[in-house]
């Protein structure tokens, strides 16, 4: 698909008006809005190593949502350019709006609607190693070629967090989360009382593991749905998590679990009993392209301004909100990232290089 008629940089270069790194939920959003904005798809230019839908395509579809089906249709009707009317009839569409779901139903509808866009624009199946601002043009180096943007939005994504406690066998996450080793006769730690640490704990009991002990830093959270805002929307435990740890963990806790506050002073003791854990403490943004003009690639948390011209966007650059109590969260989520673009993208669009 050579669409690259695009204006010349130099005569070795072409230069793209927007080039999008990623193509998870993120990444697809920003395509989505750019072609909505009118931006020419001979224009823009994608880039990621698999067009699989990210990690929610490659790692999570097994994982229960903690959105309500309703705000996943939201994300997808909301870009005129997914053609969402145009789509096979998923199954999502027949579940219930205020129900949750697995993220695999909405992972397939994301496929569709990535795989029409690559279609679109021009795509590159390679992974973004550095970014260099050159005469007001980024030059994106891929692994392959070297191309030029004016603008770059990162939607990179982020990686389970780790903790480092040696000595013990350590279940990633995302297999925790897929498909669980066998762990008979096995004592398992999970650090974290997130949604995703609830789902291992509930999958865990329901093998043969000899006890699956949760140690926690804080008390659970809760979201609580008020009129036109939740409470703890981003970090507190909703759906079928949240009905679980009430009734598992604030009632009567099965046999085998067993919950360790990590500064319980027999903290030590009660990991040293473990064979394997698991970390289920939260994300942090994945290794960025190399950017030697700009440290740490630090952001702007409430427009997600890196640089003139390159923007963040997704999981590894959440926006910051407050909610009315001035709670502080960063906002992840599929129609939080499109609801988030629709507000940055008019200014994405004036801050060039
Ligand atoms: C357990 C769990 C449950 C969740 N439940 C929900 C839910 O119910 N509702 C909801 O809305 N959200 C949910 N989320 C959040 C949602 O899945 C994520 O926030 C979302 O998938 C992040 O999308 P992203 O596009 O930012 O990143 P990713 O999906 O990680 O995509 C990033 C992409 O960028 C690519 N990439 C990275 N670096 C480069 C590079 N240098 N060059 C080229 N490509 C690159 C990666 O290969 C990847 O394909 C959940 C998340 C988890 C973990």
């Amino acid at each position: 698909m050579e669409k690259r008629n695009v204006k010349e940089f130099s005569e070795h270069m072409k230069t793209y008006q927007w080039t999008v790194v990623g193509a998870g939920p993120a990444g697809i959003a920003a395509v989505g809005k750019l072609l909505d904005l009118g931006i020419p798809p001979a224009t823009i230019a994608w880039v990621d190593p698999l067009f699989q839908v990210g990690d929610l395509g490659e790692k999570w579809r097994l994982v229960s949502s903690n959105t309500k089906v309703s705000l996943f249709h939201k994300y997808l009707h909301h870009c005129k350019s997914f053609r969402y009317g145009a789509a096979p009839d998923f199954t999502l569409n027949h579940l219930h709006p205020d129900k949750t779901c697995l993220l695999d139903e909405i992972a397939k509808p994301l496929q569709w609607v990535s795989n029409h866009l690559f279609e679109a624009v021009n795509t590159f199946k390679t992974t973004v190693r550095a970014l260099v601002l050159e005469n007001q043009v980024w030059k994106v180096k891929t692994e392959q070629e070297v191309f030029g943007s004016q603008n770059v939005i990162l939607a990179i994504g982020a990686e389970p967090k780790q903790l480092n406690y040696p000595n013990l066998k350590v279940i990633p996450l995302e297999v925790a989360l897929r498909e669980l080793p066998p762990l008979t006769g096995e004592t398992v730690g999970v650090f974290g009382a997130s949604h995703s640490a609830i789902i291992i704990l509930q999958r865990l009991l329901e093998t043969s593991a000899k006890k699956v002990i949760n140690f926690y830093n804080s008390p659970l959270k809760f979201a609580v749905y008020l009129k036109d805002w939740i409470l703890f929307d981003n970090t507190g435990l909703k759906g079928e998590a949240a009905v679980w740890a009430r009734k598992n963990i604030h009632g009567k806790h099965p046999d085998r679990l067993e919950r360790v506050r990590i500064s319980d002073p027999h903290f030590q003791k009660h990991l040293a009993t473990c064979q394997s854990v698991i970390y289920a403490v939260g994300f942090e943004k994945r290794r960025p392209p190399e950017t030697p003009q700009i440290a740490d690639l630090v952001y702007n948390e409430f427009n997600g301004i890196i640089a003139p011209g390159l923007f963040g966007l997704g999981i590894a650059f959440p926006q910051k909100t407050e909610d009315p109590f001035r709670n502080v969260e960063y906002n992840v989520g599929l129609w939080k990232f499109m609801a988030y673009l629709e507000s940055v993208l008019p200014i994405w669009m004036q801050y060039g290089p």
